[in-house]
């Protein structure tokens, strides 16, 4: 195809996940010329499999606090502008029923499909062109236009916008393509890091507990000042469960790499729990049995040497036991990595882009939104909602 004979777009997309299509749906529906080109051959895929099928669209707390960031204070414009509200609005417009699963996350009754066929029809009523599958093979700068090469030819465009999210799941489209895109434009990359993911633990270290997979309690856990109160789960390999996925967004690999604090009886004072037991008759296992899965509780006082009636126990061991049960700490040897993260760490620094619109201040008409940006969200439905927010941004200014 001659230059000449390019197609012509207002705007073009890359990525067509929650982020892209959000962001060609709003500026198609402001009367833009849009295409939308993504290189995996099933649309939505990350949203399909997201929320154990049923998305977590979003949460109904969401503010900036939720999210990680170089620049903590980068997300509160779109966040703002784009609430969890205007999406529940979009949700109920397509009749999507939903519900409150627990601490604010909102979740389709049915299945995580209809998210997607909703975003289909919002790019469809926004006039939006699709090339998918397609891949893109370079981008460059032509005056004031973008010159996008694809497998099915070139375009032309004034708007980039560049969806591409961050590198967990490979095997369903992920590629670092923003992050060299970004730095072919001189923007500055954070470095990517796996998030929200499972830890392992040196099986050596974490022998004298036994084998505990499966087993799951109610924890709190902290790591770098962050806290969280939800569940833990053993696995074979290591931790993971709500609380420790949280706390993965925060854990440092060394040298030398952080400790994870568990408090085993979160909400309540594990000194005056000792006190009040101090003269028991019964094995400290079996009175954590109360609060705690049993087989947990038997193998934690093993490994703690806590194997003989309360009342025999001396002060110091008392004392021990109140402190590890209030702060148990726990040495991660790594993250299961990108296969088992639902997040990206890092990403576009947020230091060159505008946080009303997502534009590179630099480089006029280049767009970063969604994952692919140095912003990640909680575990919750708060990395959707950030897609939705930048993407919406974003869609409004291209
Ligand atoms: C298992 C799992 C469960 C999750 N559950 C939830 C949840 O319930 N709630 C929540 O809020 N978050 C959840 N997340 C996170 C959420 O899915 C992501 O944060 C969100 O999808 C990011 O949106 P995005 O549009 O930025 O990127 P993506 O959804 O990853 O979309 C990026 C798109 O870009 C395309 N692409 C990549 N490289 C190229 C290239 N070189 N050329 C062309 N196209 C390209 C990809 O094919 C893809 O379609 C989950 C993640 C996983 C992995």
């Amino acid at each position: 195809m001659s230059r000449n004979a390019q197609a012509q777009f207002d705007v073009v997309v890359i990525g067509a996940g929650a982020a892209g299509m959000m962001c060609a749906a709003t500026a198609g529906q402001r009367g833009r010329r849009v295409l939308l080109v993504d290189h995996y051959p099933k649309l939505g895929e990350k949203i399909r499999i997201s929320g154990g099928g049923r998305c977590n669209f979003t949460n109904l707390h969401a503010s900036p606090a939720n999210f990680l960031s170089r620049n903590p204070h980068f997300c509160r414009s779109a966040l703002a502008r784009y609430t969890p509200r205007h999406f529940i609005a979009l949700v109920e417009r397509h009749r999507i029923a939903y519900h409150e699963k627990t601490l604010g996350q909102l979740f389709c009754d049915d299945s995580a499909r209809q998210v997607i066929d909703m975003l289909r029809a919002e790019c469809d009523a926004g006039g939006v062109e699709w090339r998918m599958p397609c891949e893109v093979r370079g981008v460059a700068r032509e005056g004031a236009a973008f010159r996008v090469d694809t497998a099915a030819g070139p375009v032309a465009c004034a708007s980039l916008v560049v969806a591409t999210g961050g590198l967990t799941v490979p095997k369903i489209g992920a590629s670092p393509f923003g992050y060299r895109l970004a730095e072919q434009f001189g923007l500055a990359v954070v470095p990517p890091k796996p998030a929200l993911v499972p830890l392992s633990l040196d099986p050596e270290s974490f022998a004298r507990y036994g084998d505990l997979s499966g087993v799951s309690l109610d924890a709190e856990v902290s790591c770098r000042g962050a806290r969280f109160r939800e569940s833990l789960l053993f696995t074979h390999r290591g931790l993971s469960g709500p609380a420790i996925l949280q706390a993965s967004s925060y854990w440092q690999d060394g040298p030398p790499a952080d400790s994870l604090h568990v408090n085993l009886l979160p909400g309540i004072d594990a000194c005056a729990w000792v006190a009040e037991h101090r003269r028991a008759k019964a094995l400290p296992a079996t009175l954590l049995a109360e609060r705690l899965p049993k087989r947990f509780a038997q193998a934690w006082c093993e490994a703690h040497g806590l194997e003989r009636p309360m009342a025999e126990l001396s002060d110091k061991a008392l004392d021990e036991a109140a402190r590890a049960l209030a702060d148990w700490p726990v040495h991660p040897s790594g993250t299961l990595g990108y296969n088992k993260a639902e997040v990206t760490l890092g990403g576009v620094d947020t230091r060159g882009l505008s946080s009303k619109t997502m534009e590179s201040t630099a480089v006029p008409g280049l767009f970063f939104v969604g994952e692919v940006v140095d912003v990640t969200g909680h575990l919750g439905g708060f990395n959707f909602q950030w897609a939705w927010s930048s993407g919406h941004a974003a869609g409004e200014a291209a």
